[in-house]
This record gives C-alpha cells, structure tokens and sequence, in this order.
C-alpha cells in the first residue's frame, strides 16, 4: 500500500524525525503519548518569543498588548478548529488532566457556597478512561458524598448504549467518556453515548485528548458540556491544553487556580471573581504554548483533518493486519475504527522487553499499562505494546514495526 502523496511532503516540515536512533532512522510511533512539532509551530513560538514576550493583560506597554492580543487570537484560533459557536468559550490550561482536574474540582468545591455534586448524586465514568478521567472523579465522588458509577465495556473493549442507558437515572449528574481510549485504540460511540447523558440530565464530559490530531470533535455538534484536549498530542507543544464548554456549564465551575488575573476586586477577606475565561485561568498563562497550540491547529487544517484521519486510519489498520498474523499475538480493539492506536500482548514476551529490541532498531514504540490500569484489568490484560500513527508516520514504518515485532518475538521466545 502506498503512502499518500500529499500526506508524504509534511514529513519534510517536522525537523526532530530526521535523526538516527541506534544507527537506524527514526520511526516515532509514540504519538499516544506525545507527536512531534513541525517547523511552522516552532516558528510561530519563536516569533512570539523574540518579537512579542511580555506578560498579558496588566501592561500599557507595546509588548505586553501584543502579547495579549496573541494570546486572544490563539484562544479564537482554537474555539474555531473545535467547532465551538457563540454559546461556547474555550479556557486554557496546561493540558488535558488540568482541563479535567478543573471540572472535577469545579463541580465538587463548595468554596463559593454548595457544589454542584451533592450526597446522593451519581458520576458515571467509562471504563476506557485514562486515569486523567477517572482519577479527578474518584476525589470528586469522595469530597461530595456523590457515588461513582462505572460503565463497563463488552469483552471485545467497546462501549454500547444500551449498558450506559441502564446506568443513568434520576441522580445522575455527569457522564465523562473518551473520545478514544488511549490504551486500546477503542474509539467509543461517544456523539450517542453524550446523547443519552444530556437527555438524562446530566453534564457530560469528552476527553478529545485522542482524538484532536485527526478527528477533531466539533463540540458544537454533540451534547457536550465540556471537552478537554492537550498541545502535546496535535502536533503542539508540550505544557498547554484547553477546556473548551458551554459557557453555562463552565460558569458553574468553581476556579482551581486562584490568584493574579482571575479577580474582578480584593479586599482582606474577600475576592469577586473575573468573568470567563479569565476567572478559570489565574496566573500568568503560557502564553507562547498557546500561541504553538493555534499555530498547530492551523497546520492539521492546512493539511486536512480528513486526509490526516484518512491516513492514520489506514496505517491502523494495516498494522491490524500485520501485527494479527503473529504468532500468539492479541491486538486490542482490532475491530476498532478511526483511531490511530494499536496496542497488543504478545504471549511469552513482556511489552517492556519489546519495547527495548525495537528501540534498538530505530522504532519508538510506548509500553505498560498506559496510565489506564482499571481498563487493561477489566479486559484481562497486562501491560501492552502500542503503537501509535501521525501525519508523518509511512506504511514502510509500519512494515518496520511488524518485522521488529516478529525478530524481538524469536529472541524473546
Ligand atoms: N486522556 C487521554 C485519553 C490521554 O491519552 C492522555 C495522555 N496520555 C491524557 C488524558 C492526559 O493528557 P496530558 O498528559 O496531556 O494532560
């Protein structure tokens, strides 16, 4: 199978794949875990580093305004490749677990009178979530007096419907699924499943951490209160993320960072809060890490969100293919769609030992549990190997992959 000629040209524009590793050229199929920058956010970082660095807001000065309105500009940026309408508004954060931290801590703090979730109230999580959408919850359940639900997958590791409608009833007050489980690949039905949340009456939480480099939920198209996604895994750097909601739904959140920037007045005993987005961004923000963050959403649009889901789908599934026909291989999830992740279990040879005799030949792969334990448990699964597809992963990477894969299997066995 041939890679796609328009796909094939961007490689050229991400300067730290062109390196060796090991004598080997780089295969960087990590991109679960963190993707590469091309030279056109490295650029836009450093024009604002060098051109327009100051703080926002509390400055008269030339810089200090530049720097506010690159910071604005990145924000409405961001709002648009989302899909966010006039109803929504997008507040940055240093990536996704702040992001869900945030809503958790916001709707379970009673610091500015009663919290949302009170004693009796039920969250329901999925089962797929990484431990940044299940961990924040578990607290937030605690703190509250709220109950924890969790909404199982069938064996094959998918969500249905049916199971998440039987778990929904009259205390429900949030529903919090991910958009692609990063552990298994699995790519839920979450427009259905934020459906019959919403219609329950509960606030309902994506975490698009998986799916923003090639899918790219449209909020504005789903029931979606709230929707978290990171820098670092679109093609962005590292250390800036965002929550994007429906205004409604995030005036309803208690702040988390509370300081310079989010307050409208101070006395000695008392604070009134900013309006959104400030109130939920207090501190000085990483104001270059936006600026990267909208330089890479502009890169995914000018390459095309569908050729890039095109892509890494079929990279996936060529993968499937590849890796399936191993001997006492399991991949999970393989009937999954529209994911850019492959994560299997070899018999007889643990992911960790894997990982390292791929290294050795230039092929960066991510091992263990994935940061989702619960999942990998409820599947019957230990660690896992996966590989993860970009925009500028080939189909001769992914031959690579299935042949290192089958060389460490005959040393390792
Ligand atoms: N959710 C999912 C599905 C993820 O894959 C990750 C990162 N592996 C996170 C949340 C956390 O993202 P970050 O580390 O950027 O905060």
């Amino acid at each position: 199978m041939g890679d796609r000629p328009q796909l094939r040209a961007q490689i050229a524009h991400f300067p730290g794949l062109a390196q060796a590793v090991h004598g080997e050229p780089l295969a960087y199929l990590d991109n679960a875990a963190t993707t590469h920058m091309p030279q056109q956010v490295l650029d836009a970082m450093q024009a604002f580093e060098v051109g327009n660095r100051a703080n926002i807001h509390r400055g008269v000065h030339t810089l200090s305004q530049r720097s506010t309105e690159a910071f604005d500009a990145a924000r409405d940026t961001l709002k648009a490749f989302v899909g966010a309408g006039a109803a929504h508004e997008l507040v940055f954060t240093s990536g996704t677990t702040e992001a869900l931290n945030l809503v958790a801590h916001g709707l379970s703090d009673n610091g500015r009178g009663p919290a949302v979730l009170q004693p009796g109230d039920e969250i329901v999580v999925s089962a797929l979530e990484h431990h940044a959408n299940l961990v924040p919850w578990q607290v937030a359940a605690r703190r509250s007096g709220a109950k924890l639900l969790v909404l199982r997958p069938d064996a094959q590791g998918r969500l249905e419907p049916d199971a998440l409608a039987a778990l929904l009833g009259p205390r429900t007050r949030v529903f919090a699924v991910t958009a692609c489980a990063n552990a298994s690949g699995e790519r839920p039905p979450y427009e259905a499943l934020l459906a019959l949340a919403a219609k329950a009456g509960a606030l309902t939480v994506l975490d698009a951490a998986q799916a923003v480099a090639h899918e790219v939920p449209r909020i504005a198209a789903l029931e979606c209160d709230f929707m978290a996604f990171s820098g670092h895994k679109m093609y962005g750097p590292m250390g800036i993320g965002a929550l994007v909601g429906r205004r409604a739904a995030l005036e309803r959140l208690v702040p988390l960072r509370l300081g310079g920037d989010m307050v409208e007045w101070v006395s000695e005993q008392e604070a009134s809060f900013a309006d959104l987005p400030a109130r939920l961004e207090g501190g000085t923000p990483n104001v270059g890490g936006a600026v990267g963050m909208a330089a890479a959403a502009r890169y995914i649009d000018a390459v095309g969100r569908d050729a890039i889901d095109a892509h890494v789908r079929a990279l996936r599934a060529r993968a499937v293919a590849l890796l399936s026909g191993l001997d006492r291989l399991r991949v999970l999830s393989a009937e999954a769609e529209r994911t850019a992740i492959v994560s299997f279990v070899a018999d007889d040879a643990h992911p960790h030992d894997l990982g390292t005799l791929l290294d050795r030949r230039g092929i960066a792969v991510r091992t263990g549990h994935h940061c989702a334990q619960p999942l990998l448990e409820c599947l019957g699964f230990g660690p896992t190997t996966r590989a993860s597809f970009a925009i500028y992963n080939t189909h001769e990477e992914v031959e690579r992959l299935a042949d290192g894969v089958a060389h460490a299997l005959e040393i390792l066995r």
